[in-house]
């Protein structure tokens, strides 16, 4: 097999649901007379958010939804912060509200998600979506797990029964991700910096999910030959170009890509693999939010994946 036969195109999966949204909000503009619309706010200066949410706001554009962005400086408070979001809430053609992570540190994540109206809360980090979701009647579903979830109904012909392990419990990419995995009839591990023994785990899996921060961690000894296998993770390295220190270093994953290459059927890159997906589904509950609070039907384009 071929490293290309071997490799999980997430900017080819990303594009085919983007061609799938992008008739919804054209007809979304026709039937109601504007675009849908997200906001994402973002507080400081942190260079990762700076380029995800770029990449957010040309996305949308990209696909006939108007981006609307809100910078706030590093001190803002987090009394201003609650009101541009209930300012938001209100504003009846804004139909997403994503708050960039991470903030500063004088700011509650848990309490500004809290905040944001659980109808547009595009990113599905409400407690209401989130019970939702475990409890198998899902609204909006975390991005990220929705698009490892979206790439892997695509790739394996019959998911059920299979075991899967996840490392890393984060609300944003573990927990969501079981929760999916659990409904699609996987047999599910949870594993994090706690887990004694991780390999015995992952060795296992025939579908490893991996979600920890921590550049190029996985190699071939956590695997089970012939898995399918999920990198998450996004770090830059340190530019090791001393005479260009401004050079930006490389873009990793949490898997070492080469040597888990060798072992596992199939491996989602670094770039070009989640990272897209996550995007392509931001897109995606975007337009469903904007139907949804015009109390309007909305296609699913998510049909055979939920
Ligand atoms: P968090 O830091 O919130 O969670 C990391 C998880 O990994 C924790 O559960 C932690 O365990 C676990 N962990 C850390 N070290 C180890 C270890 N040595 N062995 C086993 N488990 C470990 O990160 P996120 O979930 O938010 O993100 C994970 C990665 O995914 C990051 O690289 C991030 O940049 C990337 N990411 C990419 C996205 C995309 O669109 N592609 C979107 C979101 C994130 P414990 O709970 O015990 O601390």
């Amino acid at each position: 097999m071929t490293i290309l036969n071997k490799m999980i195109n997430g900017k080819m999966y990303a594009e085919k649901m983007l061609r799938e949204i992008y008739p919804l909000s054209k007809e979304f503009l026709e039937n109601f007379n504007r675009k849908p619309c997200l906001t994402v706010i973002q507080v400081g200066e942190n260079s990762a958010s700076k380029i995800y949410v770029k990449n957010k706001i040309l996305t949308a554009r990209r696909n006939g939804i108007e981006s609307r962005e809100i910078l706030l400086t590093s001190d803002v408070s987090e009394d201003e912060l609650i009101q541009h979001i209930s300012a938001l809430n209100k504003d009846e053609d804004v139909d997403g509200i994503l708050v960039q992570l991470p903030l500063p540190k004088h700011i509650s994540e848990k309490k500004i998600i809290n905040i944001i109206s659980p109808s547009k809360d595009v990113d599905g980090f409400h407690p209401t979506n989130f019970g939702n979701l475990f409890m198998g009647d899902p609204k909006f579903i975390p991005c990220t797990p929705l698009g490892c979830l979206y790439m892997l109904k695509h790739e394996i012909e019959n998911i059920k029964g299979k075991n899967a392990v996840i490392i890393g419990r984060s609300n944003i990419v573990g927990k969501p991700m079981a929760s999916l995995l659990l409904s699609s009839d996987c047999s599910v591990t949870i594993t994090h910096s706690r887990t004694k023994n991780i390999q015995e785990h992952t060795r296992k899996a025939d579908i490893l999910i991996v979600a920890v921060g921590t550049p190029e961690m996985i190699d071939e000894t956590f695997i089970k030959p012939g898995a399918i296998v999920i990198d998450v993770g996004i770090n830059r390295l340190k530019s090791k170009n001393e005479y260009h220190p401004s050079d930006k270093g490389k873009l990793v994953g949490d898997v070492n890509f080469e040597k888990v290459l060798k072992i596992a059927e199939k491996i989602t890159p670094v770039p070009g693999g989640v990272g897209p997906m996550t995007i392509a589904c931001l897109m995606h509950n975007t337009v469903k939010a904007a139907y949804l609070n015009k109390k309007h039907y909305f296609i699913n384009v998510l049909e055979g994946i939920l």
